[in-house]
């Protein structure tokens, strides 16, 4: 479950929510973005930068390290690519607002990516991506 901000009174709402438990507002009009989470490795502690590539201009949306998850504004679906710095692969995917996406590995070192219904929450004390598994679709 993900945690965004409302936008009228900008306490932490479940991205899950119907409306704010705090003032009321509705939550799903807030889904014009989308997120991705760049993976971790098994075991190691890899910063590597990674990027997500609009895949038509091939503009630069989004960046930034494993294990970390990035969110850009995204008003109608648009295809895109991800790279992670020291992996291999650049899966690509058409999103759409309100889609969130993980990135795993799959074999070594190649990247792949995942529609997920949510990020979960942290990667574990192993760090091992937790949410790796929980995909679907592709
Ligand atoms: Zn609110």
């Amino acid at each position: 479950m993900a945690l965004i901000k409302c936008e009228d009174c900008g306490k932490e709402v479940s991205d899950k929510a119907q409306q704010c438990p705090n003032c009321g507002a509705p939550i799903a009009s807030l889904k014009k973005d989308v997120m991705i989470r760049f993976p971790i490795w098994k075991g190691q502690m890899m910063n590597n930068k990674c990027y997500v590539y609009d895949k038509k201009t091939g503009e630069e949306i989004a960046s930034g390290k494993q294990g970390e998850t990035v969110v850009f504004d995204c008003s109608e679906p648009r295809d895109i690519y991800v790279v992670v710095k020291g992996s291999f692969g650049k899966p690509e995917a058409k999103v759409n607002p309100g889609d969130r996406y993980d990135v795993g590995y799959r074999g070594f070192g190649k990247i792949y990516l995942s529609k997920v219904d949510t990020i979960a929450g942290t990667a574990n004390s192993d760090g091992l991506d937790v949410s790796v598994g929980v995909f679907k679709g592709f």
